[in-house]
């Protein structure tokens, strides 16, 4: 384990030995959040990228989307095992046998050990779960991705999520009782929350039966809700300090079980309003790591 984080390349190496890759795709899903059903602008941070690179709508299937990104990391990398991540917008969003179909269509061949399928906690229900348990029981590794955000209902409400905290726990029981791995995803930065606000959520989620966690700066995209409230400077982004001593110090209240996925966000070229510092990927996760060094902290420190 690394001495500072459980990264997920060392969690990944432990379970197959090797380096393993994951490949994003966009298999044109769309999101409740934006089709009407709980709202038509989606979060105030959203696009109408959701998130995703956009290949579904240049025609691009599941399948060669699999194919390219797999061909490009293998010669990039050197990667030999893959995983399909699902993450444009709501992937547990259609029937069954859509989701069934869209999954299978990503088992290109044996070099694809698993899947990570990216959703809203109100997305998942018993039905989801089954298909996802189907792909797990024939040895695949199955991670669902849960967008959660913060845990406090105040935050989500402003900024428009359509979700309660409440339904992120459904989801996480349903998830669990089937022992699917469950990855979180957290932002520090939204609007309305303080550094209390924002280690709460982490104390919060550091007590459930969480398996991973991704966080993320909140960054201003064109097209999205913050960028009104940015140009009209009614929101300020964090500093790269701020957020790499957010980041320390939420590391800390983890326990060690719990896999670190993502240290930062990834704007898409040519999305990003602000800040700057947030397409500087590599020096936010040294920041964190250095600041993590200079004050003691590893992950679990606090739980000790
Ligand atoms: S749930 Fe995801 S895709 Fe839907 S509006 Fe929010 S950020 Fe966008």
């Amino acid at each position: 384990m690394s001495p500072l984080y459980y990264s997920f390349n060392q969690f990944l190496k432990e379970k197959f030995g090797e380096r393993v890759q994951k490949v994003p795709l966009d298999a044109g899903f769309t999101c409740p959040n934006r089709d009407g059903t709980k709202g038509r602008g989606g979060c105030i941070y959203c696009n109408a990228y959701g998130s995703g690179t956009g290949a579904a709508r240049k025609g691009l299937s599941v399948r060669e989307q699999m194919l390219r990104g797999m061909e490009h990391m293998a010669r990039r990398y050197g990667a030999r095992k893959f995983l399909a991540y699902f993450q444009a917008f709501s992937n547990t969003y259609a029937p069954p046998e859509t989701l069934r179909a869209r999954y299978e269509e990503a088992l290109v061949d044996e070099r694809v050990v698993g899947l990570c399928v990216g959703t809203r906690p109100d997305c998942v229900d018993e039905a989801v779960a089954d298909v996802l348990s189907e792909f797990r029981d024939r040895g695949l590794m199955v991670w669902v991705e849960l967008g959660l955000q913060s845990v406090h209902n105040e935050t989500l409400a402003r900024i428009n999520r359509g979700h309660t905290f409440e339904d992120f726990l459904t989801a996480l029981e349903i998830l669990k009782a089937r022992g699917l791995l469950v990855c979180v995803h957290i932002i520090f930065g939204l609007p309305g929350e303080g550094p209390l606000e924002m280690l709460e959520t982490v104390r919060t989620l550091a007590r459930l039966p969480i398996d991973g966690i991704k966080f993320h700066e909140l960054y201003v995209v064109r097209g999205s809700g913050m960028e009104k409230l940015y140009l009209e400077g009614r929101y300020r982004p964090l500093t790269q300090g701020e957020y790499a001593d957010l980041t320390a110090e939420a590391i800390a209240h983890l326990p060690k079980r719990v896999v670190v996925q993502r240290l930062t966000g990834d704007p898409r070229p040519g999305e990003l309003v602000a800040p700057d510092w947030a397409r500087d990927k590599t020096g936010t996760r040294r920041l964190i790591e250095e600041t993590m060094l200079n004050r003691g902290h590893y992950q679990g420190k606090y739980l000790e």
